[in-house]
C-alpha cells in the first residue's frame, strides 16, 4: 500500500470494496454483518487476556502454551482465521519481546480481535526493527540495557501472542481479576502490565 492509498477515505474504500464483493456474490451482506458483528462484541484482547491470565496462575498451561501455543489457546476455545499457528512469546525480566508485521499487518485475530491502526502505520512497522528501544520508550516502557529486546516479524504464517511478565504485587488476586489487568498493548509487547 502506499501513502497515497493510505490517504483516501477508508470509508469510502471500504463501500467501494463491499459493493464490489456483492456485485460479484463472493459475500452476502448477512455474512458481512456477522463478521463485523462478532469482531466487534466477541472477539478481542478480552480472549488474549484470558489466556495470559490463564498462563500466570496454571503453570502446567503455561508449559503447553509455551510448547504448541495453538493448541493451548484453543483449549479456551479461541481460533479461527489468523490464528491457525500461534506462538506464544514469554516477557521475562531479563528478555522483553515485541511483535511486528512489518510487511502489512498480521495480526492474532482469535486473541487480539483486529489490530489497531499504529499497529499498521509504516511509521511502527520500520522502526521497532530499526530502533526498539527509543519506540518501547514512547510508548513509556523504559527497558534497562541488560534487558535483551526481541522483535519478532509476523510471516505469512505465524501470529505472535507477548505473554506478559505478571505484575508484583498481584499474588492474591483471582484469574479474573488478573485478565482485566493484561491490556492488548501489552500482548503486542509494546506496554508491560501495570500492577493495579
Ligand atoms: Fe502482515
Amino acid at each position: 500500500m502506499t501513502d497515497a492509498d493510505d490517504a483516501l477515505d477508508p470509508a469510502l474504500r471500504e463501500e467501494a470494496l463491499e459493493s464490489l464483493l456483492l456485485e460479484r456474490g463472493l459475500v452476502d451482506t448477512a455474512t458481512i454483518e456477522t463478521f463485523i458483528r462478532t469482531y466487534e462484541t466477541a472477539v478481542g484482547p478480552m480472549n488474549g487476556a484470558k489466556v495470559v491470565a490463564k498462563a500466570w496462575t496454571d503453570p502446567d498451561y503455561k508449559q503447553r502454551l509455551l510448547v504448541d501455543g495453538t493448541a493451548a489457546i484453543a483449549e479456551l476455545g479461541f481460533k479461527g482465521p489468523q490464528g491457525e499457528h500461534m506462538v506464544v512469546l514469554e516477557n521475562t525480566p531479563s528478555v522483553h519481546n515485541v511483535v511486528v508485521c512489518t510487511l502489512c499487518s498480521c495480526y492474532p485475530w482469535p486473541v487480539l480481535g483486529l489490530p489497531p491502526s499504529w499497529y499498521k502505520d509504516p511509521a511502527y512497522r520500520s522502526r521497532v526493527v530499526r530502533e526498539p528501544r527509543a519506540v518501547l520508550r514512547e510508548w513509556g516502557t523504559d527497558l534497562g540495557p541488560d534487558v535483551e529486546v526481541r522483535v519478532h516479524d509476523s510471516s505469512s504464517e505465524v501470529r505472535y501472542l507477548v505473554l506478559p511478565e505478571r505484575p508484583a504485587g498481584t499474588e492474591s488476586l483471582s484469574e479474573e481479576d488478573l485478565a482485566a489487568l493484561v491490556t492488548r498493548d501489552a500482548m503486542v509487547g509494546v506496554t508491560k502490565v501495570a500492577a493495579p
